[in-house]
């Protein structure tokens, strides 16, 4: 059956929401390569206090995981474990061919949706990258200006350049840093069964299955038929 989609601009998280990675991948990074914890916390408290900027606090992380001795291969093998979140590849390509406009708005790392998701086409994508020299080590990366409070500018932005009100937007997502994103939209759903309590808390819809085909009953106009 092939509905309009109720929502023509569809947002989404990446770690936890489209690709099964419960926590931060930063975090990931970090204890898997094996940075100084005590400094990583320190960053994390200055970062959450508004003493450390984002940017950064991007560029104290990338420094903490170079001296940890991270090279590109040793990021695409933590990275390469990571798998689609069922049902997600094929409900975005359904959404798109539908007519909505879909975004990824992360603050994961791009080498993700590039190694997991490299079928899907977005519409837009905000999110962090990191850069690499000829021989794997970190050289530095450009931080997504849309993360945690500013997700929503992001979706705003995305909203407004298609003549879009923010009630004509889904948004998904699984973190404490999808709370503002959330709050905004005319259709905010929290993914999975560790979404944070705080999001769920402010979210229209919280969808537990493991599969993505649970979405499209709000978020495709597809009537389900027990
Ligand atoms: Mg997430």
């Amino acid at each position: 059956m092939s509905v309009r989609p109720p929502y023509p601009l569809v947002v989404f998280d990446l770690d936890g929401t489209l690709v099964d990675q419960r926590e931060p991948i930063w975090k990931t990074l970090h204890e898997r390569l094996g940075s100084d914890p005590g400094r990583r916390r320190a960053t994390i408290e200055a970062a959450l206090a508004g003493t450390l900027s984002y940017a950064d606090w991007f560029q104290t992380d990338l420094e903490m995981l170079r001296e940890a001795g991270a090279t590109r291969g040793s990021i695409e093998a933590i990275v390469d474990a990571i798998e689609p979140t069922p049902g997600a590849i094929e409900l975005v390509a359904s959404l798109r061919a539908a007519g909505a406009a879909v975004a990824l708005v992360s603050g994961g790392i791009d080498m993700i949706r590039a190694r997991i998701l490299p079928q899907v086409h977005f519409d837009a994508v905000y999110i962090n990258a990191i850069h690499f020299g000829d021989d794997g080590t970190i050289v530095g990366g450009k931080p997504t200006a849309y993360d945690r409070d500013h997700k929503v500018s992001a979706i705003r932005k995305l909203a407004l350049d298609r003549g879009l009100s923010m009630k004509e937007t889904a948004f998904v997502g699984d973190g404490s840093n999808d709370i503002y994103a959330a709050r905004e939209v005319g259709c905010s759903i929290a993914w999975g069964a560790t979404a944070h309590p705080g999001l769920i808390a402010v979210c229209d819809h919280h969808v537990v299955e493991p599969h993505m085909d649970a979405l499209r009953p709000l978020l495709m106009g597809e009537v389900v038929i027990p």
